[in-house]
């Protein structure tokens, strides 16, 4: 079989395009294929023309100065000077149909009785409930941290593996802490994607992969074929599996159970005038339609925008937009612009980094690379850091 490509990339979010820029960095002919219209997955700043061109996030939306491979990525593309800070505010919890904050939830005795085991506890292998539940109280972990977890994982934490919540790495002290870019973290993808060395086909569903000993054939839904002789699948584990191609039966098996937690986002932007709450961070929902609220007043300007992620199927898109804006203390008919988008993330459980393990087994010595935010954990980091291990397990360090 001759190759087109010398790395095929399935998936043009964050670990797709970091696989990408891995590849295109060492020389070699690669391409990114992508079945939306437009690049980035789960980083998606929504920007509102008739806004003026305001933004907001709807996924993604806050990088870290710990972020090493992102920043790495951001001094190749020059952009590592053009970060912006985020004005500092804090989230509300909702409760009850009331905005309250966050130490009005915290047992504080239990707290400060249960904290010196934060530095002594081991991760490996246990539960979110059963690692925070013990480092920080029954009770904290009940009536607060359980839903601070779900609103950062936009689904029930319980059972998530404590280790993929909030790994420590080093931090690059000249950057600032936590940032983010003048037209949102969508400017992360984008840039990436602008690349000359990066091919990138969006609207391009691909529906089949065959293998062979020269590489890969790709099979779009609308029946083109591409080939290349290294290939990295880099969405979510669902899709993973559904693509696996022939010959690696024993890394489909292992993954097929992993599931997925979908989310409908409700984005809503308001003028400032209309909108007397005070500046959040968000809102943490306990017992409500909704995981988490994410707002914009990190960057203040004429509009402030938020993200509701709600749970699938619970309400109707009328009723999540009443919801939403009871949530906010404003009447509906004070919207200035809205938009939809439908976020899915990986529903990961106890037991995964074994499975991790297997998989790697399976995949080793072959030209396949599978990453995503299913591997160390969820952030754009996390899913770097397998980028990046699989680029230099398929091409050398
Ligand atoms: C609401 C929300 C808030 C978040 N906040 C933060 C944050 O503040 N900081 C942080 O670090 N992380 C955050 N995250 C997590 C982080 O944004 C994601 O984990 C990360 O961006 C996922 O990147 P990915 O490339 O692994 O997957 P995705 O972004 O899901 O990309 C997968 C891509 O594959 C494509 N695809 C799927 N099927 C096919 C197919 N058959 N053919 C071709 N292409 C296909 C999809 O269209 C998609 O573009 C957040 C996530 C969400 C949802």
């Amino acid at each position: 079989m001759t190759t087109d490509f010398d790395h095929i990339v399935i998936g043009a979010g964050i670990s797709g395009l970091g696989a990408a820029h891995f590849s295109a960095r060492r020389g070699l002919s690669t391409l990114v294929l992508e079945a939306s219209d437009r690049v980035g997955g789960c980083i998606n700043s929504q920007h509102f023309d008739a806004l003026g061109g305001f933004w907001t996030e709807g996924g993604g939306h806050t990088c870290f100065n710990s972020y090493g491979n992102m920043l790495s990525i951001l001094d190749d593309l020059g952009l590592t000077g053009q970060v912006e800070e985020k004005l500092k505010v804090g989230y509300k919890l909702w409760k009850g149909g009331k905005r309250r904050s966050i130490l009005s939830a915290l047992h504080f005795f239990e707290a400060a009785r249960s904290i010196p085991r934060l530095f002594t506890a081991p991760k490996d292998g246990r539960s979110v409930a059963d690692y925070y539940g013990s480092v920080l109280g029954r009770r904290n972990y009940r009536d607060l941290l359980r839903y601070a977890f779900q609103a950062v994982i936009c689904q029930p934490a319980d059972d998530y593996p404590a280790e993929a919540l909030f790994r420590r790495k080093p931090r690059r002290k000249e950057v600032i802490k936590a940032f983010t870019f003048a037209k949102g973290i969508s400017t992360i993808p984008e840039a990436i994607a602008a690349q000359d060395a990066i091919q990138v086909r969006t609207g391009q569903r691909i529906a089949r992969i065959e293998s062979d000993a020269e590489g890969f054939l790709v099979h779009g839904e609308d029946g083109s074929q591409v080939r290349g002789r290294h290939l990295t699948l880099a969405v979510p584990p669902d899709v993973a599996t559904a693509l696996m191609p022939n010959g690696f039966e024993a890394a489909r098996d292992t993954i097929s159970d992993i599931g997925m937690s979908e989310i409908e986002t409700l984005v809503l932007a308001f003028r400032n005038q209309d909108l007397p709450l005070k500046p959040i961070a968000g809102l943490i929902a306990v017992e409500d339609a909704f995981y988490s609220a994410v707002s914009r007043d990190f960057k203040p300007d004429d509009y402030r925008g938020f993200a509701f992620h709600f749970k699938p199927g619970q309400l109707s898109p009328e009723a999540q937009v009443e919801r939403a804006c009871t949530a906010l203390g404003v009447a509906p008919d004070r919207i200035a612009a809205q938009s939809r988008i439908h976020n899915r993330l990986p529903a990961l459980r106890s037991g995964h980094f074994d499975l991790v393990k297997r998989l790697d087994a399976a995949l080793a010595g072959s030209r396949l690379a599978v990453t995503g935010n299913w591997f160390l954990g969820v952030s754009m980091e996390d899913a770097l850091t397998r980028s990046r291990s699989e680029s230099d397990r398929l091409f050398g360090t």
